[in-house]
């Protein structure tokens, strides 16, 4: 059985209210060439993602995952996703995914220029094996994000908030990072705050309070995140947002990065300095993370 999959989504209005959303998927021949040269998502990056986390065949925090989807769209003046059937779109590309742990990723993009609607599309593939990095954590080194705390509120149009395609500058940030001799960054303000990694959310823990980054600072607020929130929640421990400084991370009794796919890495350095690590708490996010959810 091929190991990736992809599904055509032909958009719907959200007044559409039907039952059933199947026949607005098309598989798609993923080894033959599928978007037109319009395309604004290739031209661009004009459009909003999401990848979420399968394992063994159940998609985790669906219903977030697609709410995120269509804030994103929202601060991008996309037409709004009906969220019916895009839950519906994970369902189907989720029951397409090779057992184990394997990514959804749902596309939206402004679609073919001057064309009358936006292009959607989902995909289904393996996750790659992070099983060593879950264990062993990432060193991480703090890079400039270039602009200061206030600007996602000053500036919405630079789309802080969104998880858009525009990934090239966030791919950039982890190849400086490996230059550096790193595994992964932190992105800083300006003014001299922590906001989050290229591709996941920094939660610290000082004592037994976790904290992570104000989403209000122009970052992605992230599924992951919030799940690990509930988590700790339940065991009765204390979670919070603040505006933290690149030395509150420096001192922090430990600290994470979390995503929907890598799941909980610990951070082990940050700048070449090492960081206290919690082992325990690692393996048991993770077990939680991996667990239908
Ligand atoms: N921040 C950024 C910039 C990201 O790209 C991601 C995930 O890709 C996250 C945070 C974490 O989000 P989530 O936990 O929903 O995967």
């Amino acid at each position: 059985m091929p190991q990736r999959h992809a599904l055509m989504i032909a958009p719907v209005d959200t007044t559409d209210a039907r039952d059933d959303y199947s026949g607005t998927f098309t598989p798609m021949d993923v080894t033959a060439p599928a978007l037109s040269v319009g395309e604004l998502s290739t031209q661009r990056g004009d459009g909003v993602f999401e990848s979420i986390g399968v394992i063994d065949g159940h998609a985790n925090e669906v219903e977030a995952h697609v709410q995120r989807l269509a804030h994103s769209a929202s601060l991008c003046d996309l037409p709004a996703p009906n969220l019916e059937q895009w839950r519906q779109a994970v369902a189907a590309a989720a029951a397409l995914a090779p057992s184990g742990e394997a990514v959804v990723k749902l596309i939206l993009s402004r679609g073919v220029e001057h064309g009358p609607a936006p292009t959607a599309w989902a995909t289904v593939a393996p996750a790659p094996d992070f099983a060593t990095v879950r264990r062993e954590g990432v060193r991480i080194v703090t890079l400039d994000r270039g602009y200061d705390l206030g600007a996602g509120e000053r500036a919405p149009w630079l789309l802080l908030g969104a998880k858009t395609l525009s990934y090239a500058v966030n791919m950039a940030a982890l190849r400086e990072a490996r230059r550096r001799g790193a595994d992964d960054a932190v992105f800083v303000t300006r003014d001299g705050f922590v906001l989050e990694a290229p591709t996941a959310s920094l939660i610290l823990r000082r004592g037994d309070e976790f904290v992570t980054p104000e989403p209000s600072a122009g970052i992605l607020h992230g599924t992951t995140q919030l799940s690990v929130y509930e988590h700790l929640a339940a065991q009765g421990l204390r979670t919070g947002y603040a505006t933290l400084t690149a030395s509150d991370l420096v001192k922090a009794d430990a600290a994470w990065l979390v995503s929907s796919i890598r799941l909980a890495v610990a951070i082990t350095a940050v700048d070449g300095a090492p960081l206290a690590s919690d082992p325990d708490l690692t393996a048991d996010l993770n077990a939680f993370l991996l667990s239908p959810r």
